[in-house]
């Protein structure tokens, strides 16, 4: 790799000084394309997801039996929309800037499980692997019920195997749960910022958590040593995988499905704009490919990172992708937002989307708890911090004119908009963790407010 000459990218790219002083910033790539120019980038299909969706539907039957909660939707972990109307008017009233359109909550925070958005991925890739195992080994086929995997018979098969992963918290909890569950030996490398209580709660589950005093870039690394080391180990890579992306992808057609009966339009006059946080972008990549698939070009997304933690930004901006981390500015990628603080990120997923992702946003962790008590206190419902990261996306948008004549949305279209924010984790959170985050959020609220 060639070294960076960052005063040379500081004058070619001056947003980044403000990247560097940890101000809020927001960019809006000028150089998106309609999604038939853009998905030769991708490189996956509508295939690709339909496969991905059929393998959920024949794995349903068994979740539905081993995670008895998601028997009440047949095995098929989803989560609700909800509107969110005393939120958007504490939003319009802070903000001083009047909310067009509607604006719903999309609840992965409390996917069953695991209880946050990797429940989708994570999930996801083990179930993937473990049925290319038994398929390969001539103990199932694709038109079995595949409820005979919790016999222990299946459980002593997938013993023999390993998993290993490396992760800030939430997709060790996905992988972890759901790897003993079927019975492989998984071990989890968790980075020095993974909440205690994750740590507990693996264990628990009988998962091997090691844990490392550095970040996520260090974890993952480790993690793909071990596998390396063993054939029997497959190793989980939260920064390429494209199975992940794809399980995370399936998103966009059940989104589909819940706006119809809903009554939702997306269209040409009913643009969506949906704010989805971003750690390394696999989470956000995959779901925002999977809308892009099932809405076209009305759907306009948008990531949300931390200000400590802009690695998407950066790496796209400045079309360095993955050839540049947040610490190559000095930036020191710590944040309370879990499964943001990434420094790096996936060149796989800022390459195959940056066409197809209209705008990025950096927000300090002191907003994210102010509206995680806003969130608690209007509208009863519990995040974690980076859960929040998207609910200042509408307020993005609405203020950039610019953006908006761009891409041809009037002030007729942005009436009739849908504003979806991707709340993606808490559901989990202890209620003592959730008792500090609440503190934290009153301490914002009641100093001077920003
Ligand atoms: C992992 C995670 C994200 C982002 O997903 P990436 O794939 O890392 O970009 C967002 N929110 C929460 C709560 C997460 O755990």
């Amino acid at each position: 790799m060639t070294a960076i000459n960052i005063a040379q990218l500081i004058q070619q790219y001056p947003q980044l000084k403000q990247l560097i002083e940890l101000q809020e910033t927001c960019w809006f790539n000028p150089n998106i394309t309609p999604l038939k120019d853009a998905l030769p980038y991708v490189g996956l299909s509508a295939q690709d997801i339909q496969d991905a969706s059929n393998r959920l539907a024949r794995f349903a039957p068994y979740l539905a039996e081993v995670f008895p909660e998601t028997a009440a939707n047949h095995g098929i972990i989803e989560s609700d929309v909800v509107e969110i109307p005393a939120m958007k008017s504490r939003l319009e009233s802070h903000y001083q800037q009047p909310i067009t359109g509607n604006l719903r909550l999309k609840k992965d925070s409390h996917l069953p499980i695991s209880g946050s958005i990797k429940a989708r991925g994570g999930i996801y890739e083990v179930l993937s692997h473990a049925e290319q195992l038994a398929i390969t080994a001539g103990l199932l086929s694709k038109t079995d019920d595949y409820r005979k995997l919790a016999s222990t018979r299946f459980r002593e098969f997938f013993a023999q195997y390993s998993i290993a992963v490396g992760s800030t918290g939430n997709l060790g909890m996905s992988i972890g749960i759901m790897s003993a569950k079927l019975g492989f030996s998984v071990s989890v490398h968790m980075s020095a910022d993974a909440r205690q209580w994750k740590k507990d709660t693996l264990r628990k589950h009988g998962v091997n958590v090691v844990e490392y005093q550095q970040d996520y870039g260090v974890a993952v690394e480790q993690g793909r040593q071990e596998a390396a080391n063993d054939p029997h180990c497959f190793f989980i890579d939260d920064e390429n995988s494209q199975t992940l992306f794809l399980g995370y992808a399936v998103a966009g057609e059940r989104l589909k499905r819940q706006f119809a009966q809903q009554g939702i339009k997306v269209d040409e006059d009913h643009p969506l704009f949906v704010y989805l946080p971003c750690g390394v972008g696999g989470g956000p990549g995959g779901v925002a490919f999977g809308l892009k698939m099932a809405f076209g070009d009305h759907v306009h997304c948008i990531f949300a990172e931390p200000t400590h933690s802009p690695c998407m930004l950066l790496g796209v901006h400045t079309g360095l992708h993955d050839q540049i981390s947040v610490q190559d500015l000095g930036i020191d990628n710590l944040t309370a937002a879990d499964g943001l603080a990434v420094g790096r990120a996936s060149g796989f997923v800022g390459r195959a989307m940056e066409r197809l992702i209209d705008g990025y946003y950096t927000l300090s962790d002191e907003r994210m708890y102010r509206h995680l008590g806003d969130m608690s206190e209007l509208e009863g419902i519990l995040l974690e911090p980076s859960a929040l990261a998207g609910i200042i996306g509408p307020i993005q948008v609405l203020n950039n004119a610019e953006y908006r004549q761009r891409c041809a949305l009037d002030e007729s279209k942005m009436a009739n908009a849908t504003h979806l924010v991707w709340a993606t984790g808490g559901g989990m959170v202890p209620k003592s963790e959730m008792a500090s985050y609440l503190a934290k959020a009153k301490q914002e609220n009641t100093q001077q407010p920003s």
